[in-house]
């Protein structure tokens, strides 16, 4: 038949089995989120078979007049939905991008400023095994320990002491707003391009629901697959000003050929964000991450040393704090895997265990509005989560949570129509 279950069975039936993981547990990872059919027919297309070197209506290739119309939608969406001038939809990954700006705006050796990777910064924002790390020379800023909040003196004393030619904004475990207009003025006063990478949080800005970076940054990148709910991928924007640079890093400096089939599923994505119904999905992943906060911030959870960093949540995202905790970051993700909840261990600002182990768990709820989870959903997921993370639930307990976190499944299934990579 040349279908993959009669090619390819085995891989086949492994797609199978990680699409009934994904309807029976609660995905709760805070980069993950449900692409909708319409993103994955798109993505699954035609489209993948076709060489496209250059840019709509100037290409190395032949035959390229679809896939110019569905690049440049995909283009014209993303600037009408963030406010932009100017837009690149060809990075193949969130990091990709980073890497086509910085190679764009910097020379090996120049100086960037990021937030640490160990307070909540993304490994391409100078970690020094990440090619950021290798080819800048990096300084790092940092939250307050009291708070928890970007350090934004701190941000300032950096800058006009090591007098980076890049800051970078952004993060990958970070509940709160960051200030883009404090950042921007550091950048001016030191001479600075301010890059802001809104790979988490973007699907709140299309939404409304969180603050644009797009008028204060120099450069805003993202990844496509997060809040934004779109295939993997990452995207540039910036002032009209800047197009040149960024279009010849991203095609010829860093990539190919780019993956038009994905850039078809970012136009789909980009259409859908747009509509009335994206906006209550971002307030529901935002109303379900405020209620994790809380419940885990109530007296109970209190006294089993259960904290949230900041103390609350502005974003899709909860960082649990169990520094407190007998209870370390390794073990509480596998006792939530346990139960049927997937979140990824993740260290916490001032962690004393080591990163392998950490003293945090990131928990998102994009995935899950994604599938429909509304107020009362969460409110009962959060109970489960707090019960699960009391150290004195026991086996018994968490058999007793595994099944209660069928319910909430049950009620929003996700992927009905499908049976493996294809519809029914
Ligand atoms: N930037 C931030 C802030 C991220 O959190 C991530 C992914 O976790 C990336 C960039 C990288 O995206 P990708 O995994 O698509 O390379």
């Amino acid at each position: 038949s040349g279908r993959l279950a009669d090619v390819d069975p085995d891989v086949a039936a492994a797609i199978a089995a990680e699409l009934h993981r994904q309807q029976s547990t609660l995905e709760m990872i805070a980069s993950e989120n449900f692409a909708p059919l319409a993103v994955m027919e798109a993505q699954g297309s035609v489209l993948t078979n076709k060489y496209a070197e250059g840019y709509p209506g100037r290409r190395y290739y032949g035959g390229c007049e679809n896939v110019d119309v569905i690049e440049q939608l995909a283009i014209d969406r993303l600037k009408a939905l963030f406010g932009a001038e100017y837009a690149n939809v060809q990075p193949h990954s969130g990091a990709q991008a980073n890497a086509a700006v910085m190679a764009a705006l910097l020379t090996p050796g120049d100086r960037i400023l990021g937030l640490d990777l160990a307070h909540g910064g993304h490994l391409s924002h100078g970690m020094k095994l990440n090619f950021s790390g290798k080819l800048y020379d990096v300084a790092a800023y940092h939250v307050r320990e009291d708070d928890h909040r970007v350090d934004m003196d701190e941000v300032e004393r950096l800058a006009r002491e090591h007098r980076p030619k890049l800051i970078i904004a952004g993060w990958s475990a970070y509940p709160r707003h960051l200030d883009f207009a404090r950042f921007r003025e550091i950048a001016d006063e030191v001479g600075a391009y301010l890059m802001v990478d809104m790979a988490h949080f973007a699907g709140l800005v299309a939404a409304g629901l969180h603050p644009s970076p797009v008028p204060h940054a120099h450069v805003v990148t993202s990844t496509t697959h997060k809040t934004l709910g779109g295939p993997r991928g990452g995207v540039i924007l910036a002032t009209a000003e800047l197009a040149r640079k960024f279009n010849s890093s991203v095609f010829p400096g860093q990539q190919g050929g780019p993956l038009e089939h994905v850039i078809a599923g970012k136009a789909v994505a980009f259409k859908l964000a747009a509509e009335p119904a994206f906006a209550d999905r971002q307030r529901r992943t935002l109303a379900g991450a405020a209620a994790i906060a809380d419940r885990l911030t109530a007296p109970d959870s209190r006294e089993a040393g259960v904290a949230v960093v900041s103390g609350g949540t502005d974003v899709h995202l909860v960082l649990v704090d169990l520094r407190a905790s007998t209870l370390d970051g390794q073990q509480a993700e596998d006792r939530l895997h346990e139960i049927g909840i997937t979140v990824n261990r993740n260290a916490v600002p001032f962690d004393p265990r080591p990163p392998m182990v950490s003293s945090g768990v990131r928990i998102g709820t994009s995935a899950l509005a994604a599938r429909g989870f509304g107020d009362e959903d969460f409110a009962e997921v959060a109970e489960i989560i707090a019960t699960a993370l009391r150290p004195e639930t026991d086996t018994l307990g968490l058999i007793g949570l595994r099944q209660r976190v069928t319910a909430p499944a049950a009620r929003h299934p996700l992927y009905p129509t499908l049976s493996g990579p294809l519809p029914t």
